[in-house]
């Protein structure tokens, strides 16, 4: 029975790397000391074997975040996207994703109370085009979304997709949008994050990066103010840049991808995302970048990449065309 526990645990790659970072602990410990032994017997430089002593110390909270990062990593759940194959890790379940979704949405819909309208022409058109494109995603989602959408009467040029499919679209994204393909673009490439979960892996890469950041600081503690401050903002620079921002060039990209997929499934042409896309570089050189592009950061290649996946969308929207055998 006790060898049983034993290969269990060996077997346990938790363990291994608590072992392993119990080690690695163990000899910087080892080795500190050994330096001041050693170098106090030999001759009597003080200061010296103090700065000895603080180099390997200082290896200690990078060394226990690593240990951390590894556990986190490892425990994280991997999921493969449907429609591009592309592997991603996130540590919430798909039920806790949809209830922080349930309450960002409840806000939205308390803070817009009043904008909210029921009826007339905009809600039907972002009605329709949502179920449309809610159907095209069903066709090989792996996760089941309650799609649910509020219409808000405002100038602002916005929409946004919250995880577990809460829809938010404000009027003034319509007239931008020009015809409901436009509109099925934007609320495409939404929907997209959504179904990518892209919002988990964020939280995930931040949750990583912070572990990280955390085992710096406590390394750094050591050194002299200006030395740590200089290394502190390298890595807030990279930081940002890497996971800070709302989304990844990587998320944006492969949403840019499946939103087109989408609208194409859903009967829409997919040549009139380039178009709504062109449209959205000329606001921006008119000085007037609707809001829906803050969290979007454009891109040159964005354009470029759409045609190139064109020839994928028009089969999906030949398919979608085909009359059923
Ligand atoms: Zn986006």
């Amino acid at each position: 029975m006790k060898d049983y526990i034993l290969l269990n645990c060996l077997t346990n790659v938790h363990f291994i790397i608590f072992i392993c970072l119990f080690v690695c602990i163990c000899s910087i410990d080892l080795f500190a000391r050994l330096s001041q032994h050693k170098g106090s017997s030999e001759i009597k430089m003080p200061i010296k074997l103090e700065r000895k002593h603080a180099l390997p110390m200082t290896l200690v909270p990078i060394m226990m975040a690593l240990g951390f990062v590894l556990f986190k990593l490892y425990t994280a759940s991997k999921i493969t996207n449907p429609e591009t194959g592309r592997v991603s890790r996130i540590n919430l379940k798909p039920e806790q994703e949809l209830q922080l979704g349930i309450e960002a949405y409840a806000q939205v819909k308390k803070d817009e109370a009043s904008k909210i309208i029921q009826s007339g022409r905009d809600v039907d058109l972002v009605k329709r085009v949502t179920t449309k494109l809610a159907a095209a995603a069903a066709q090989r989602a792996t996760v089941h979304y309650n799609w649910e959408v509020s219409v808000v009467q405002s100038h602002e040029k916005n929409a946004f997709c919250l995880p577990g499919g809460k829809i938010v679209v404000y009027t003034g994204i319509i007239p931008i949008a020009q015809n409901e393909a436009g509109l099925a673009t934007v609320l495409g490439h939404e929907m997209a994050h959504a179904t990518s979960r892209h919002s988990a892996e964020r939280l995930f890469r931040s949750d990583i990066t912070q572990t990280l950041l955390g085992g710096v600081q406590g390394s750094l503690a050591q050194l002299d103010p200006s030395q740590k401050q200089a290394v502190m903002a390298a890595l807030g620079a990279g930081a940002k840049y890497g996971s800070a921002l709302p989304f990844s060039r990587e998320q944006e990209s492969e949403a840019d991808h499946i939103g087109l997929l989408y609208m194409a499934r859903a009967g829409y042409d997919p040549k009139e995302a380039v178009a709504f896309w062109q449209r959205m570089d000329e606001q921006i050189g008119k000085g007037s970048p609707p809001e829906f592009l803050s969290d979007h950061p454009s891109h040159g290649k964005r354009i470029e990449q759409l045609r190139k996946w064109m020839p994928e969308a028009e089969q999906e929207l030949a398919h979608n065309r085909a009359p059923a055998a």
